[in-house]
């Protein structure tokens, strides 16, 4: 049989008992590879509904960010639109849509690694350009970066303080059933000084490849010039503990139960990715809350305009707008960070208004 069709589950099986448990990291990032790798999991009959696909007044307020910041920071071209794992294009349709009548009209890259969604992509936006990852991006001009629920996504590390000190949290086997088990190799080392004296079965998280986006996306703010949003739910300060979770057809699973077959996710550190963002000097606009942020764009007036053109529509409208920004559904969980090139303006929605 082609690998590629054997059931994940059982690749990882065979490689368990072959050479032993595998790492959390590993784990995660081989299901998402073969989850996204084959599939369009967006919309009510998918697995999970993202903030552009509830409505377009998300991808539209982005847009005007985008020319907002391009606009006020003197209209460089060529100018680069590039968003990091695009979905269905939907946010960048809607976007470019609304920024093109305030003269934003730049070329648009998407990076993106699904075969099955860059072909969804190409339908709805022909004229883009794909790359594998971001070292292929035009390294002139300024880019606007776009990146909405695609850190969670990349695979976390996780350590566990055991009674010998700390180890990788791995993967291992119990008859035909995953389990997790703590690694051989001490990491303790690993762990900061002022975070190793905690209680055993303490788990510190971590998201390396999430770091090393931002750490490559502020260099070339800093660079080429430009602003990006990193838009994801996940913790303003950092925590201790687990959040790796799985999702399948709009519910919790059990992130062992289908490997390849749910989404596997796990909250954003913002604080952390700030201060990478700060290291390499590209300027932390801030982090705040979608609710937040989405109002002070204007949601609200947004939302009204639609509805006076399309008057049967108003509760549908009304219920896409409460969906993304009210703090019991995306608006508290959700955040925004917004970085800038170090010469570049303040954000809409980050600075307090004066
Ligand atoms: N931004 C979209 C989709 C979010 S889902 C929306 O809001 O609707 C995560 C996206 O990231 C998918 O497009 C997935 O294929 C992509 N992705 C996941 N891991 C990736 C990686 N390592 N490199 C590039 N894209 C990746």
């Amino acid at each position: 049989m082609d690998e590629d069709k054997v059931p994940l589950g059982e690749v990882f099986r065979r490689l368990i008992r072959s050479t032993g448990p595998i790492s959390v990291a590993q784990f995660m990032g081989e299901s998402n590879a073969r989850y996204y790798g084959g599939r369009d999991p967006f919309g009510q009959g998918g697995d999970f509904v993202t903030a552009p696909e509830v409505s377009q007044m998300f991808g539209e307020l982005i847009g005007l960010w985008c020319a907002d910041m391009w606009v006020r920071a003197g209209r460089e071209e060529p100018v680069h639109y590039v968003e990091l794992g695009p979905g269905r294009g939907t946010l960048a349709k809607d976007a470019l849509r609304a920024a093109k009548r305030y003269g934003f009209e730049p070329r648009v890259h998407f990076v993106e690694t699904s075969q099955s969604l860059k072909d969804v992509q190409l339908e709805t936006l022909p004229g883009a350009y794909w790359h594998h990852d971001l070292s292929t991006v035009p390294m002139e001009g300024p880019v606007l970066l776009v990146a909405n629920e695609f850190l969670d996504a990349l695979p976390v590390r996780q350590l566990v303080r055991t009674a010998g000190g700390w180890r990788e949290r791995m993967v291992g086997l119990e008859g035909d059933a995953f389990v997790f088990v703590a690694g051989t190799q001490p990491m303790d080392s690993a762990v900061p000084a002022e975070l190793r004296d905690q209680p055993e079965g303490t788990i510190l998280e971590t998201c390396p490849a999430a770091a090393a986006v931002v750490y490559e996306v502020a260099g070339r703010l800093k660079e080429q010039g430009g602003a990006a949003l990193f838009i994801d739910y996940g913790h303003a300060e950092t925590t201790m503990g687990s959040t790796l979770q799985a999702i399948a057809r709009h519910q919790k699973v059990d992130p062992f139960a289908m490997p390849g077959e749910a989404d596997l996710t796990a909250l954003v550190d913002f604080a952390t990715l700030a201060r990478v963002a700060q290291s390499r000097d590209a300027r932390h606009l801030g982090t705040v809350t979608h609710g937040e942020w989405l109002s002070a764009l204007g949601i609200e007036a947004r939302a009204e305009a639609l509805m006076a053109r399309a008057p049967h529509l108003r509760e549908e409208i009304t219920l896409a707008r409460d969906r993304l920004a009210a703090p019991d559904r995306m608006g508290t969980l959700f955040k925004v960070l917004g970085l800038a090139a170090p010469f570049w303006p303040d954000g809409a929605g980050f600075a307090p208004p004066v």
